[in-house]
């Protein structure tokens, strides 16, 4: 039983499997009472390292507080830094998406995590359908990657929400990211939450690993490229964040643009002007944007 093991850890003292089961009764009670019905914000999460699954941080504390706040979605459609494809856009249809385990050097207790959600192959195959921008393939190939699990691991702890996945065509231009995005919209009134999961600055090769987490960055260029970012959300300048290519310290914070373009879909399926705040902010690993934000 991993999970009741990590479960156990991540509340320290409470390992009496009577108390487990009251918290989890307590996870129910606080998703049957989420407000419903109404248009579905849209979030976008900073997910970081794959261990934030496991860790209890202001970071995931945060996930869990937010989580508690937002409506009971039908379902969840996440577009993740993680599953990337090249020439095409792909929704993954499975009623049942496995838990991917997209990395490696992390202990065992995070390859034995789970996140059992159902996938919603009816929504998806809908969501195909009305993306104009591109020719969308349902498949079964793929499932749920880290940049999904392991935040909804604590947004909705339950997995009792369907959730199903949209590739990010690779060799598109930020342009097409957006106006997917705004494809995505009208699922919003159809009870799907979109989440777009990546990091604002990322880059791998230029972290300080030893660094807490902490609100300052340990280099000036993530700083610099957060706050720039920021400040073209807050004021709703897209085409500022189309062009990110200009905004300060976007040579390292954006060195590839994987974990950045999951915020153009969020920012499409926002719409035009629609109001944004920032749910969480920090860096892990001195450099990577923890910035999570939300829209509507
Ligand atoms: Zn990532």
């Amino acid at each position: 039983m991993p999970d009741t093991l990590v479960f156990s850890r991540r509340r320290g003292l409470l390992r009496h499997a009577g108390a487990l089961a009251a918290l989890a009764t307590l996870d129910a009670l606080a998703a049957a009472a989420r407000p419903q019905g109404r248009r579905m914000p849209v979030l976008f999460i900073g997910h970081g390292s794959p261990m934030n699954a496991l860790r209890d941080t202001a970071f995931t504390r945060q996930l869990a507080a937010w989580g508690r706040t937002l409506p009971q979605p039908t379902a969840i459609l996440s577009v993740s830094a993680h599953w990337l494809t090249r020439g095409d856009t792909r929704v993954g249809v499975q009623a049942r998406p496995r838990t991917i385990h997209d990395f490696g050097g992390f202990p065992q207790a995070l390859f034995d995590q789970q996140y059992p959600a159902p996938g919603h192959p009816a929504l998806a195959r809908e969501t195909a359908a009305l993306v104009r921008q591109a020719k969308v393939a349902g498949t079964e190939e793929w499932g749920l990657d880290h940049g999904t699990w392991t935040v909804l691991k604590h947004l909705y702890p339950q997995a009792e929400v369907p959730v199903f996945q949209l590739s990010i065509d690779d060799d598109q231009p930020p342009a097409f990211h957006l106006a997917v995005g705004r494809d995505l919209a009208a699922l919003r009134d159809r009870g799907v939450l979109v989440l777009g999961s990546g990091n604002i600055a990322h880059n791998l090769r230029m972290t300080d690993r030893e660094r807490a987490d902490g609100l300052m960055a340990s280099r000036p260029w993530a700083q610099q490229f957060d706050a720039a970012a920021w400040q073209a959300l807050a004021g709703r300048d897209d085409a500022a964040l189309l062009a990110y290519q200009r905004l300060p310290g976007a040579a390292q914070a954006v060195a590839t643009p994987d974990h950045y373009h999951p915020l153009l879909y969020s920012v499409g399926a926002a719409g035009p002007g629609e109001a944004v705040k920032t749910v969480f902010e920090g860096f892990q690993s001195g450099t990577i944007s923890m910035r999570c934000l939300q829209f509507g």
